[in-house]
């Protein structure tokens, strides 16, 4: 079953002849357990269609269903709690709270969703933060971990809500292809271990290597998909 299914979806931004289609009647649909990427040139729509999928920006025609939930039927305040709840997201800038720890970054999601104690939070926790390699390193503020930690720390902290899917924009570009490299093997790790769906951008080759699928666009349209071993 899809996870994700796009139809039609269409995001246009300004009105008129100046109008702007940054996704352009997308047809998608993604089955629980993908590990896809999304490539294209720069401006191609990859993070308007991640944006979407996340319930951060809303299509201005067409269908976007994550998780079985229609999201163009959500409100604002709807749409927030559905991300809170069902979305994980990791960013190219890792984008985590300098004063607050490593366990502190990955806590907070769930002191967001509310109602867990401490110590259930803790249980949930601990072995993620085992599981990406960073259980030495909980008591560390960000800036005193090199790019590759960081970027381990946003994964953690996404996949502590439980995902129904892990969306990624441009993961590694702000990383050295080794670590890069690393980076990709850990998301690919859970996603065979956890069968957590990741869908990603990228116009990096070294991740158009590990995707299962590409989907790849250009003008907001998609030009063509590629499924690989
Ligand atoms: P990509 O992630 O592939 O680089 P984007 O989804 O960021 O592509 O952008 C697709 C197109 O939509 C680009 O032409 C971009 O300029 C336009 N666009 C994206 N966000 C906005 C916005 N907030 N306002 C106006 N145009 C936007
Ligand atoms: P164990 O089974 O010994 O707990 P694993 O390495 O299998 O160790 O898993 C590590 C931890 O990852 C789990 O204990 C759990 O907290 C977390 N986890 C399990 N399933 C998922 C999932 N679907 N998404 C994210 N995290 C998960």
């Amino acid at each position: 079953t899809s996870v994700v299914l796009l139809q039609q979806a269409t995001r246009a931004y300004g009105a008129g002849e100046t109008a702007v289609k940054a996704v352009d009647g997308v047809d998608l649909a993604i089955e629980k357990g993908a590990f896809v990427a999304l490539t294209g040139p720069s401006g191609s729509g990859k993070s308007t269609c991640l944006n979407m999928i996340g319930a951060i920006d809303s299509p201005t025609s067409g269908k976007v269903i994550v998780d079985g939930v229609d999201l163009s039927t959500l409100d604002s305040r709807r749409l927030t709690d559905f991300r809170k709840e069902r979305i994980g997201f990791i960013f190219q800038e890792f984008n985590l709270i300098p004063v607050l720890t490593v366990y502190e970054n990955v806590e907070l999601p769930l002191q967001i969703q509310g109602g867990k104690s401490r110590g259930q939070m803790a249980e949930i926790i601990n072995p993620v933060l085992e599981r990406v390699g960073l259980k030495h390193l909980s008591h560390r503020l960000p800036r005193q971990l090199s790019g590759g930690q960081q970027q381990r720390v946003a994964i953690a902290r996404a996949l502590v809500k439980r995902p129904a899917v892990l969306l990624a924009d441009e993961p590694t570009a702000n990383l050295d292809s080794t670590t890069a490299r690393e980076i990709l093997h850990l998301m690919k790790d859970l996603n065979s271990t956890f069968g957590t769906t990741f869908i990603f951008s990228s116009h990096d080759q070294l991740v158009m290597e590990y995707a299962n699928r590409l989907v790849k666009l250009r003008d907001g349209k998609i030009t063509g998909i590629e499924e690989r071993g």
